[in-house]
């Protein structure tokens, strides 16, 4: 069980995150209406409750925020109008910030290669981003009946679609100077 409790923890997730977690009342409509939950260790209201409580080590360990792929239902179904989402946003930026364990590495990965992808192409070249994949998880046939499948029916293009550069260059520079961090980080810890 956890001893520490971190008070500091709940302030910092509001702030980030934009979302007061003290209106939550824990109704589960969150939780109930979340497609991934089944997969997840905690459920997110048991995240939002481990972050009013001040239990960081203990949100931390739970694969949960790494699962979470921000469709938003679950703030959709908030009574409250808590931005659940955003509250997984800001719990995977601090686990990056303070090095924590990344429950969910392959995960992390794809969002890394991803994000590489985009500022390469200017939008996701799909069939790029599968290679990558491939490469750096050595798991050459995994999904490869899929793969064959979206190519034949022409959800995969074989090369990428060409994009201006110089109006790419310019979206980016705009995103940064509105303090986003786009850069992808290093893969050491994948
Ligand atoms: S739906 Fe909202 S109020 Fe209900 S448990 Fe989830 S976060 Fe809390
Ligand atoms: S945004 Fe994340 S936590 Fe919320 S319903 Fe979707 S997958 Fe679940």
């Amino acid at each position: 069980m956890e001893k520490r409790l971190d008070l500091s923890f709940k302030e910092e997730v509001k702030e980030l995150s934009g979302a007061n977690v003290d209106l939550c009342y824990q109704c589960q409509k969150c939780s109930n209406g979340c497609p991934l939950l089944y997969v997840m260790d905690f459920s997110p209201a048991q995240i939002i409750a481990g972050v009013r409580l001040g239990k960081k080590d203990l949100v931390f360990k739970q694969n949960t925020f790494w699962i979470c792929i921000n469709c938003k239902t679950c703030t959709a179904r908030c009574p409250q109008g808590i931005e659940i989402a955003k509250i997984m946003d800001a719990l995977r930026k601090i686990a990056l910030k303070e090095k924590r364990e990344i429950k969910e590495k392959q995960i992390y990965l794809f969002y890394r290669l991803a994000l590489k992808n985009i500022l390469s192409f200017g939008r996701l070249y799909e069939l790029g981003l599968i290679l990558d994949l491939k490469l750096k998880t050595k798991e050459f046939t995994k999904d490869l009946a899929l793969g064959f499948e979206m190519f034949k029916k022409n959800k995969l293009s074989l090369f990428p679609k060409v994009v201006d550069r110089k109006k790419l260059n310019a979206a980016v520079n705009k995103i940064k100077k509105r303090g986003a961090d786009i850069k992808p980080q290093s893969t050491q810890r994948e």
